[in-house]
């Protein structure tokens, strides 16, 4: 299936909405039956009927459908956010005494299902450095369930093997997910290296807008049916339709946002990697990237998310140089339409500061849709207080 197809044909029966282009968004709780029959049998099968938004919408249904299809996926679900999509994934594959491997700093919130939620149901969780396959290998244990991956990771983007990870858990019985924000489907698609069930944070370039929070799983139809029964319909965290209708119009232009976000990143990685006042780059398509290889065989492109560590031992400069800037906006997230910064001192102060501990000089910058040349100039002028 072509990607122009995807993007702007599969899943619209434009007839059964007057031909309008634009799908409409089907406000509505629930669904009404003609007759008691044909209640009776949808009340059964309410993965593929429509009972009630909870469950089945038909707006969210055509984002769905695009969304596998964009992942090489059998099957999709769309979750409120993508905290809400990983935690349904993870929940619906262990039960009480499994065990997960993780790689190691996946982000934050996951950290803290894994580190902080499910030990209190008896689920336990063994972090690994997950540049070395063998280091996957070595945690397994008897009651291993979920090899669970993040490739690349959102603030210094070490990756993982996919389709090495993918063998070893398939040969073993476990249930392997990676969390694919960064890469979306169009730069990564792990489920084609072997890969059980991919997440995403939607709420990045999936959105594209910065203006909603949303998640994705993707996977097969077995997997996607039973995660439907379980924690998607008993947790509940679903998305509105009207936030389903802003995902499938953001959809519509995912090739031309992230072509332009990573094309500017690239001349931004230029610029930066010549600049004497930054020491080093984190960008998976780097060639000072010590995963470089893998990046390029494993990933087809790659985003406009990236982190610089300043060369300074002062937490004030950093502060300066995350205050100067004009163009770059100080803020959280990533993959809309502006240019973002995030300095990791904002999680210091100079009070509690350890010697030695430079994680303060690390800023992570998103490269968003303005003209390249405006934000290098941006970062020019910003780097002059380093
Ligand atoms: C933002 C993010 C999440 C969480 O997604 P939300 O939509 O904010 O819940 C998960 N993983 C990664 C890599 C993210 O960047």
């Amino acid at each position: 299936m072509d990607l122009s197809y995807i993007l702007n044909e599969l899943g619209e029966n434009r007839s059964d909405y007057y031909n309008a282009i634009a799908p409409p968004i089907i406000q509505t709780s629930n669904f009404t039956f003609p007759d008691v029959e044909s209640m009776r049998r949808d009340m059964l099968r309410e993965f593929d009927a429509h009972l009630y938004t909870r469950g089945n919408n038909p707006t969210v249904e055509i984002l769905r459908k695009k969304l596998a299809a964009l992942e090489g996926a059998e099957d999709a679900l769309v979750l409120a956010s993508g905290s809400a999509a990983i935690a349904a994934a993870v929940i619906a594959n262990v039960g009480q005494g499994d065990h997960i491997v993780s790689v190691a700093k996946p982000y934050s919130w996951t950290t803290r299902l894994m580190m902080d939620f499910l030990p209190r149901f008896g689920v336990t969780t063994t972090f690994v450095d997950g540049t070395d396959v063998q280091h996957f290998e070595r945690a397994i244990q008897a009651n291993t369930r979920i090899i669970y991956l993040e490739s690349p990771n959102t603030f210094t983007f070490e990756l993982q093997d996919l389709a090495a990870v993918a063998a070893l858990a398939k040969a073993r019985g476990i249930v392997t997910m990676v969390d694919n924000s960064y890469s979306t489907p169009l730069y990564q698609q792990p489920i084609k290296l072997g890969i059980d069930l991919t997440m995403h944070s939607a709420s990045k370039y999936i959105g594209g807008h910065s203006d909603l929070v949303a998640g994705v799983i993707t996977g097969s139809n077995e997997m996607i049916r039973k995660i439907f029964y379980s924690e998607f319909m008993t947790l509940g965290g679903i998305i509105s339709p009207q936030n389903a209708w802003l995902m499938i119009r953001g959809l519509r232009t995912l090739p031309l946002r992230l072509e332009r976000s990573a094309r500017s990143a690239a001349k931004i990685v230029a610029f930066l990697e010549d600049h004497p006042k930054v020491k080093r780059v984190y960008y998976p398509f780097s060639p000072t990237h010590p995963q470089y290889e893998l990046a390029r065989r494993q990933m087809s492109g790659c985003g406009g998310l990236l982190t610089i560590a300043l060369d300074t031992d002062s937490l004030d400069r950093v502060d300066a140089f995350a205050d100067a800037f004009r163009r770059f906006i100080l803020g959280v997230s990533w993959g809309g339409h502006e240019s973002l910064v995030f300095p990791s001192g904002i999680g210091y102060s100079k009070e509690t500061l350890a010697p030695g501990d430079t994680g303060f000089t690390l800023v992570r910058l998103y490269i968003g849709l303005e003209d390249p040349y405006l934000l290098i100039a941006d970062l020019r002028q910003a780097l002059e207080h380093i």
